[in-house]
């Protein structure tokens, strides 16, 4: 994807970019260009893969929350940054949390929010399991793109949801998965809300964000020990 079809595209997601954000995108694009060949952080490379299935694909949670409320975000497994340092150069009202367990991209993610300069953005090298004492009911979104099955980062994640907050979890397909978590979602008092699907401009590509929302605290519980949560059964 070009800038321009990248410009174009966004403005459908009622995105108007501003000078300074394409600037720190780009930034952006190139750190993870020339970190990528030391680090292996992603396995996309080109340029105009990076704006096609990271950038663009990251602005797409705008499809099913409104950023442009003070709202406290956190992204689970963002890996190079995706979605959530993405939504932070173009949201800046949101404080986001970048959590991941591997280091090297935690270093990556913490360099780059030194280049661009970003405030009220947060790095966590941690397992998603290990938050319970710090987060529990603290996020109003949680959000997170290609980590595990829904069923697993349902547990992962609800624990840390405000009640009426939100899990959005970017996925390609779902229909499966749904059907397995339907047992756990009840344990944890939340329902899927919405299921917007769509297709990647271009390369046309199913995507999918499930929305699911919490309606009670959650039982202390949860999150239980990565090892239960992937041996028990839906
Ligand atoms: N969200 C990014 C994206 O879409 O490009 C990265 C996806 S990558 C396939 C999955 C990431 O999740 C990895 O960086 C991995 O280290 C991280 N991860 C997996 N399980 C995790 C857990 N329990 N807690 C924190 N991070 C986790």
């Amino acid at each position: 994807m070009s800038i321009e079809e990248f410009i174009e595209e966004l403005t459908k997601l009622k995105i108007k970019p501003t000078e300074k954000e394409l600037k720190d995108l780009e930034r952006y694009c190139d750190l993870l260009i020339e970190y990528n060949k030391k680090f292996n952080l992603t396995a996309i490379k080109t340029k105009e893969d990076i704006y096609l299935k990271h950038f663009y694909d990251s602005l797409t949670l705008a499809k099913a929350v409104d950023l442009t409320k003070n709202i406290k975000v956190l992204d689970i497994g963002t890996g190079a940054g995706f979605p959530g340092l993405v939504l932070k150069i173009f949201y800046p009202n949101l404080e986001i949390t970048l959590l991941d367990s591997n280091h090297k991209k935690i270093m990556f993610l913490e360099e780059v929010i030194k280049e661009l300069d970003l405030k009220n953005i947060y790095c966590l090298n941690s397992r998603a399991e290990n938050l319970k004492d710090t987060y529990r009911e603290y996020f109003d979104i949680v959000t997170s793109r290609a980590v595990s099955h829904l069923r697993i980062l349902s547990e992962l994640s609800i624990p840390y949801l405000k009640v009426n907050g939100k899990l959005i979890a970017m996925k390609s397909s779902y229909e499966q998965e749904i059907m397995e978590s339907t047992g756990i979602l009840k344990k944890l008092d939340s329902k899927i809300k919405e299921i917007i699907t769509f297709k990647l401009p271009i390369e046309e590509s199913n995507r999918t964000l499930i929305v699911i929302e919490k309606e009670k605290e959650t039982n202390q519980i949860y999150p239980r020990s990565y090892d239960k949560i992937v041996k028990s059964k839906f």
